[in-house]
């Protein structure tokens, strides 16, 4: 069975077709190769921030993978033989493109520039010798088109003129696989279209087993950690990974990379994970129930693995003080109940509402510092305290989904180092965060059963041929 499949996200034909077999690679390559890809993976990850949905909260599959774009992007532009015969094209008869805005007299002229921090498109184009008319016109063709409230620095523009400075073409790179092109037409209208590079997915496997020493914090190291952040996601329900993991437990996953021109630009989707050790064999399949629109991660007996209410409100994380009615105050040193859960976590670090709900309180608190408290459904409330700041744009009355982040772990209040202090209270009392027990949201629907049975046999058959033996540090816990 192949496991490539091609994404043609282009408005251009595509033209590069390839095949690979993950599995049969993996398989040939052995544990020790096991180790080294990983090794790999992750340091590819380094600088990119993806799987996102699991940091920023969204969820859906085309913001990851937007995303997954966009975290690629550097200030190169697109090399598809189609962009190069157009480049070369639109070059002849302009004596030279150049430096960054570093305009060149001449019959025609062509300026390429970078996004500055701080810049707006009205701002660049200002820069580059532009009138309010001629940029109003510009911006205006190209708002259907690209978001220009999300330009970011570092990505690249060029502008070309005809002799009478009149604006021809304005191409925006908005990341490697994605360009937005206003062009004047005949007619002397600028027309933006978005142009997407085509980019292959390949379905490609992974697997090792830990080691059980302590793996650096991921976050101080400058690794990404997509894809351990999905593992302690998908298995929630069943696996606490700040205690449960164990050398020699095994995990296993499917995974989609998505590959431009043979560069590896980001994750898709994980297709299927498993993870076995002395708390038994669990496993997680990404699946799309007829007639829904969204694909989600149910377990093996098709019950959903997508949680309403986190036990953790935070990525990673190490609890450094639970749950304790009785615990002598470090700061105030007496008797004073600690009513909630402290994970210590570096400063800055996002913090997630546990579930859905809305924003009752916000701001200073005196020992709470400053301290976030959102209401959800059935009497609950949580409070996050010792912030260091709050998420811009919410405020008292906004709606949050569960892993929308509020805020960033600080150490404001009465608090010994940066932690982020989360309590839970039910019908306005304080209860064990760490006891509560989690709802699980709709599983596969009955009548589909068998259909998810079909389709996910084949992942289990996959993900058993995945050698796992290859030691590795635990990822999944975070020495802080
Ligand atoms: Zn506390």
């Amino acid at each position: 069975m192949s496991r490539t499949k091609k994404r043609n996200r282009s408005t251009q034909s595509s033209k590069r077709r390839s095949t690979r077999r993950a599995h049969s690679e993996s398989r040939s390559h052995g544990s020790h190769r096991g180790t080294l890809r990983l090794g790999v993976v992750i340091a590819i990850l380094v600088g990119i921030n993806l799987y996102v949905f699991l940091w920023r909260g969204e969820t859906s599959i085309p913001a990851v993978m937007e995303k997954a774009s966009v975290a690629g992007n550097g200030n190169g532009a697109l090399v598809d033989s189609h962009e190069q015969e157009r480049l070369a094209q639109a070059q002849r008869g302009v004596s030279n493109t150049l430096g960054t805005g570093t305009p060149v007299q001449s019959a025609t002229r062509a300026v390429s520039g970078e996004v500055a921090s701080g810049d707006s498109m009205g701002r660049i184009l200002r820069r580059e010798g532009m009138d309010a008319k001629a940029a109003d016109e510009l911006i205006r063709a190209l708002s259907p088109s690209l978001d220009l409230s999300k330009i970011r620095p570092g990505q690249t523009f060029t502008l070309r003129f005809d002799a009478g400075g009149v604006l021809q073409e304005f191409e925006f790179h908005v990341s490697k696989v994605r360009r937005v092109r206003a062009t004047r037409g005949a007619d002397g209208k600028l027309v933006a279209e978005q142009l997407d590079a085509s980019t292959e997915l390949r379905e490609e496997s992974l697997g090792g087993q830990i080691e059980g020493s302590l793996y650096r914090s991921l976050q101080r190291a400058g690794e990404d950690t997509d894809l351990v952040s999905f593992f302690v996601d998908v298995f929630a329900y069943d696996l606490n990974f700040y205690v449960d993991t164990h050398p020699n437990d095994a995990y296993r996953m499917i995974v989609e990379k998505e590959y431009l021109d043979g560069e590896f630009i980001g994750y898709g989707r994980v297709l299927a994970a498993e993870y076995s050790g002395k708390s038994g064999t669990h496993r997680a399949f990404w699946w799309q129930q007829p007639g829904s629109k969204v694909g989600k991660y149910f377990g093996e007996s098709g019950q959903s693995v997508e949680k309403t209410f986190l036990k953790t409100p935070l990525k990673f994380a190490r609890v450094s003080s639970g749950f304790n009615p009785k615990r002598m105050h470090p700061v105030l040193h007496v008797e004073k109940g600690h009513w909630g859960t402290d994970y210590a976590a570096p400063p800055g670090t996002p913090i997630w509402s546990a579930a859905p709900g809305r924003i009752t309180f916000r701001g200073r608190r005196g020992g709470a510092g400053n301290c976030v408290i959102v209401k959800h459904e059935n009497n609950l409330q949580t409070i996050y305290m010792h912030m260091k700041g709050f998420k811009k744009g919410q405020k008292v009355g906004s709606r949050v989904r569960a892993k929308d982040v509020i805020g960033y772990v600080g150490s404001t209040g009465l608090a010994t180092g940066p932690h982020l202090h989360f309590g839970v209270k039910k019908n306005g009392h304080y209860i064990d965060p760490q006891k509560m027990k989690m709802t699980r949201g709709a599983g596969v629907a009955k009548k589909h059963m068998s259909r998810f049975r079909e389709d996910t046999r084949k992942l289990v058959a996959a993900l058993a041929e995945i050698p796992a033996e290859a030691a590795i540090r635990n990822p999944f816990v975070v020495e802080l």
